[in-house]
C-alpha cells in the first residue's frame, strides 16, 4: 500500500478523515524524521510504514476521543512531536504547545514546524515540573496529552497542573496498564482530577492495541504541585 493510502485508510479506521493535503504534510514529516534520525537519536522506530503506524496513526487515534477543535493543547515530553504534531496537522484549529526537556529535540521541532508551515505552534525547551509553575502556562490548557514519558502517577503530577479546571489530560499507555491506572488514583485526587474513561484502540496493520487514559480536571491543582522531579520520582502521589 502506498504511504498516502496507509495514512488515509489507517486514520479513517480510527475515525479521522485526512485530506490529501494533510497526508502530504505527514509524508513530508516522515521523510524529515527519517533524515534527521540518521544523525540524531529521535526515535527507535524506523522505516516510513512503521513511522506512519506507530507514530502518526497512534497519535491520530486521540482525535475522536475529545473535542479538540479550537482547543489549546500542550504535549508534555513531546520528543519528535508525538502525539502533538500529527494532531495539529489533522485538526489545524488546535493551538499547540510542544514541550520537551531536551534542547536538541526542540531544535528539531522548530525546524519541523517551519518545514510544515505550522506557524502557530509554540516549541518550549523546559522541564514540565518547572514550566507548570509559571503563570503563563499553569492552568492554561484545555487539553494536555503525553506519550511514553513516565509512569502514570508521576506523569499526572507533570501534566495536570497545565490543565484548566474542566479540561482533560489524555495519557497514552499500553493496554496492560490497569495496575498503573489503579496506582495513580490517589495522584488524580490530590491533583484535582478524576479518571473519566479508558479507551482501547487498534492501529490498522500494526497488530497491536493501545490505550488512551482520559482524566478530567475537576478543581485547581494545589500550589504544592508539581514538586521537584527527584521528589516526584521518590514519592509519587
Ligand atoms: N512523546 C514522544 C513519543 O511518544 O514519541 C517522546 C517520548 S520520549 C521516550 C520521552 C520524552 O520526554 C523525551 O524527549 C524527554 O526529553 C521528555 N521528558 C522526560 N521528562 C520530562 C520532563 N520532566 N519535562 C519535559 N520533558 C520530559
Amino acid at each position: 500500500m502506498c504511504l498516502k493510502s496507509l495514512l488515509i485508510q489507517g486514520a479513517k479506521a480510527l475515525g479521522t478523515e485526512l485530506t490529501d493535503e494533510m497526508a502530504a504534510q505527514l509524508s513530508l514529516y516522515a521523510a524529515f524524521l527519517e533524515e534527521k534520525n540518521s544523525v540524531m537519536n529521535l526515535t527507535a522506530i524506523s522505516g516510513v510504514d512503521d513511522i506512519v503506524r506507530f507514530h502518526f496513526l497512534d497519535s491520530l487515534a486521540l482525535l475522536p476521543m475529545a473535542s479538540f477543535q479550537g482547543c489549546s493543547v500542550i504535549d508534555v515530553g513531546t520528543g519528535a512531536g508525538f502525539p502533538g504534531v500529527p494532531l495539529n496537522i489533522a485538526e489545524p484549529t488546535i493551538k499547540l504547545t510542544l514541550l520537551d526537556a531536551q534542547q536538541k529535540r526542540v531544535n528539531f521541532l522548530k525546524e519541523l514546524c517551519t518545514l510544515l508551515k505550522l506557524t502557530g505552534v509554540v516549541c518550549l525547551n523546559a522541564r514540565a515540573e518547572e514550566a507548570a509553575r509559571t503563570a503563563a502556562l499553569r492552568g492554561m490548557f484545555d487539553i494536555a496529552v503525553s506519550r511514553a514519558v513516565a509512569r502514570l502517577n508521576v506523569l499526572a503530577e507533570l501534566c495536570l497542573p497545565f490543565v484548566k479546571t474542566g479540561g482533560l489530560f489524555i495519557a497514552m499507555k499500553a493496554v496492560d496498564s490497569d495496575a498503573e491506572i489503579s496506582e495513580a488514583a490517589s495522584a488524580f485526587e490530590k491533583l484535582g482530577a478524576v479518571l473519566e474513561a479508558v479507551k482501547d484502540y487498534e492501529i490498522q496493520g500494526a497488530g497491536v492495541m493501545h490505550r488512551a487514559v482520559c482524566i478530567r480536571k475537576t478543581a485547581a491543582t494545589p500550589e504544592a504541585y508539581p514538586r521537584r522531579y527527584a521528589k516526584i520520582q521518590k514519592s509519587p502521589l
